[in-house]
């Protein structure tokens, strides 16, 4: 597999946010968000071998614990990726997938918490979505990340449509970083002010997370690795 960096952190996003989590990032990605802050695991990657990743995993997390298998997108390297992922449930980790949701999800194993990204029209990429992989598993969540008023309502019209409002499958709205953030740890660079969000959120009672990329905020932005 290619992959672009393992490193351990703490999980940013999610409901599994502030847990301590290793991360690995496969190299390579078929969209282009317009706020993507991974833009340099589009492509190289060093080539590593199911043995070497789980050497590593277990390296920075022995006891084990929380892996998130992260791009890019993941998925492209489906056929590798889906018996290390085995692999690693049966090692005892608990496994999270981060997906834009336009590859078929449909082999993934069911163990795994699948956080599943649906576009929205800022990033560009809104048309893109695979809505056979609404078909999620209970632990399974899904995240809109938000530019604008627009992609607000957009993703408010996308849980209405698939009738995603009960509260039964796990939403995150999460405000879009500038992918230029630098130096402050700070809402200035948000491109959509969270305040604003979690007051539109409550005025309209959405049955949703609002998600902070927490890393962004203990850690300088620009870094890369945490
Ligand atoms: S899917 Fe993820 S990695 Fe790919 S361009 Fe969009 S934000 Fe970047």
């Amino acid at each position: 597999m290619h992959i672009i960096e393992i490193f351990k952190s703490l999980q940013g996003e999610s409901s599994f946010a502030g847990l301590p989590c290793v991360f690995v990032r496969l190299a390579g990605c078929n969209l282009r968000c317009a706020w993507c802050d991974s833009e340099y695991s589009f492509a190289g990657g060093r080539k590593m071998t199911d043995a070497q990743i789980i050497a590593e995993v277990g390296r920075l997390s022995p006891a084990g614990g929380l892996v998130e298998i992260t791009g890019g997108e993941p998925m492209l390297q489906e056929r590798e990726l889906v018996p290390l992922m085995r692999q690693l449930i049966s090692l005892g980790y608990r496994l999270l997938l981060e997906t834009s949701g336009e590859r078929p999800l449909d082999r993934v194993p069911r163990e795994v918490h699948k956080i599943v990204d649906v576009k929205c029209p800022s990033s560009g990429e809104h048309l893109r979505f695979n809505e056979k992989n609404l078909a999620l598993g209970p632990h399974d969540e899904l995240k809109f990340v938000l530019a604008s008023r627009e992609d607000y309502d957009y993703a408010r019209e996308f849980l209405r449509r698939h009738s995603l409002e009960n509260g039964q499958t796990a939403v995150i709205f999460s405000p879009a970083f500038r992918k230029d953030a630098h130096g402050t740890r700070s809402t200035e660079n948000c491109l959509l002010d969270p305040r604003e969000l979690a007051e539109w959120m409550l005025a309209d009672q959405v049955n949703a997370r609002l998600g902070l990329q927490i890393h962004k905020y203990i850690w300088e932005p620009q870094l890369k690795g945490v």
